[in-house]
């Protein structure tokens, strides 16, 4: 065995299963340092959020704990990481770098210096692919373009060989003697006063094998009906695996794989393998968005919304972010949010689509928000959904298309369920009011203990203004 170490240098690959980077420092027989470096300096704004800060935290102590039972240590570094990974590399004389590719504009930057300066100084430099399933620069269409299109480019995907899955090393060879490394504690990650992250404990488990065990649960539960449960918002009906994925504490080709044996072992659930595949899909094709047009997360990709007049309503943002716009679905997503980390799909478009045409307000604001406040929040999904629901994106949805949240509330909380778990002040109040309680008769709020105004709001915007005001805005960049 060469006594020159590697340097595996994870990042948004915290497992050992299925991971590229880690299989080749393996095969390459030396001392291994696994490496993580807390880097708040390169991403600029983009600096991981709150919520996310929490998942990492529980995430590194769930690989340190599976590194440590087979023989190696999580080395943890703090810094900007062009200059902490070399500085690794040159105080433990490493003689190679291990990493899975990242494609978040700064990380690759940031990621192209540290490969040039390291091949410089000698270090061979090896980067792999463990966070898609489908290189971006794979994916091409006839014309030999980038695809802007969802459907031809999932089909193009599907047409394309995947590598093989490379199992999780039995044993791994730690260079010894450990190298100086901060504690995890140190970092700060997890909120203490007040700890707004109490909601999440008993919700999620970071870590691979809370991974695996989501996985399994949407496997062996969902998949079947996950076509139409999907949508439905008081139900568990997706897979929940998007911080994990974010994290890459589960690749997408272990998620296709064993989908795609659930499925054939039981026909019945094709159907929900398909639907749930494409979803995995879209997460690549935002992946490639990013990858090609790099200010994504900053600018309209259709720079005719350059013009659109948005408003700069800071207490309408406030009501919003706080769950208190008095459009029940709304605010149960927003509370939802902030309790869990988490929103339902459906419910991330609603209060999308509410913020951006309802209340005119800037899509970067509600970025923003969600960056901070999700525990999946990811750069790719996150610009390509919000400007996917503006109406700016690549493949968006039509501007015109503005959801009514009561309609949409009557149809995928039909029963209430999901109104009734995150605003408890409207529980008592009957079905055919729960979405829109303005319209409840005085002893149908008196019944349910409402005082519109008081213990819940009243509607901060008028639905058929809001919208022909959205409309009129659409009219006005479009003919600009
Ligand atoms: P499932 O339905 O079980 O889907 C499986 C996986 O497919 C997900 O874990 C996710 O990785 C991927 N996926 C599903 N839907 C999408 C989608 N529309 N776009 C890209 N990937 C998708 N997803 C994030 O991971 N991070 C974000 O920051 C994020 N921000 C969003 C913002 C808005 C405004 C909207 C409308 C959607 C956003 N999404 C984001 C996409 C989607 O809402 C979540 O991926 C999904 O709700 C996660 O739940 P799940 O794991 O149960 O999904």
């Amino acid at each position: 065995m060469s006594e020159s170490p590697a340097v595996v240098w994870l990042r948004q690959d915290l497992r050992l299963a299925d991971n590229p980077a880690l299989a080749a420092a393996v095969a390459s027989k030396r001392p291994l340092i696994v490496l993580y470096v807390l880097d708040d300096e390169t991403p600029g704004p983009w600096r991981m959020g709150g919520a996310s800060r929490w998942w990492l935290h529980k995430s590194l102590a769930a690989l340190a704990a599976d590194l440590a039972k087979r023989g190696a240590t999580l080395t943890l570094r703090r810094g900007d990481a062009a200059k902490v990974v070399p500085a690794v590399v040159r105080e433990s004389g490493a003689g190679a770098v291990y990493w899975n590719r990242l494609y978040e504009p700064h990380a690759r930057t940031r990621d192209e210096t540290i490969k040039a300066a390291l091949k410089k100084a000698g270090v061979t430099v090896e980067s792999s692919s463990g966070a898609l399933m489908f290189e971006p620069w794979m994916i091409r269409t006839k014309a030999d373009q980038p695809f802007k299109v969802f459907t031809p480019f999932w089909r193009a995907c599907l047409q394309q060989t995947t590598r093989s899955l490379a199992p999780a090393p039995r044993k791994l060879t730690a260079y010894t003697p450990s190298l100086p490394s901060d504690t995890l504690d140190s970092w700060r990650l997890v909120p203490t006063k007040p700890n707004w992250a109490t909601g999440f404990e008993p919700l999620w488990k970071p870590g691979e094998a809370g991974a695996l065990k989501a996985l399994d649960r949407f496997l062996s539960g969902c998949l079947e009906h996950y076509p139409d449960a999907r949508d439905q918002l008081g139900t568990h009906g997706t897979s929940r695996l998007s911080p994990h994925l974010h994290f890459g504490e589960i690749s997408p080709l272990q998620v296709r794989t064993a989908t795609e044996s659930a499925a054939a072992h039981e026909p019945r659930l094709q159907r929900g393998a398909d639907k749930f595949l494409t979803e995995l899909g879209w997460r690549e094709f935002s992946t490639n968005l990013l990858f090609h047009w790099p200010t994504l997360p900053e600018q309209n990709w259709r720079d005719g919304f350059d013009a659109m007049p948005w408003r700069d309503d800071n207490a309408a943002f406030e009501a919003w972010t706080r769950g208190r716009t008095g459009y029940p679905v709304v605010d149960a997503a927003m509370r939802e949010l902030w309790i869990t980390g988490y929103m339902h799909n459906r419910a991330r478009m609603i209060v999308a689509s509410f913020l951006i045409k309802h209340l005119m307000i800037d899509w970067r604001r509600g970025e923003a928000w969600f960056w901070d406040t999700l525990l999946d929040a990811d750069l790719a999904n996150n610009a390509t959904s919000w400007q996917w629901v503006a109406g700016s994106g690549a493949d968006a949805a039509p501007y015109f298309r503005i959801f009514n949240p009561v309609t949409q509330g009557e149809r995928y909380d039909a029963d209430g369920a999901y109104v009734r778990r995150w605003l408890p002040e409207l529980a008592g109040l009957d079905n055919a009011y729960l979405h829109n309680p303005w319209t409840a008769p005085e002893s149908a709020l008196a019944d349910a203990r409402i005082k519109l105004g008081e213990t819940y709001p009243h509607p901060i915007v008028d639905h058929a203004m809001a919208r022909e005001r959205a409309l009129a805005a659409f009219a006005e960049i479009r003919n600009a």
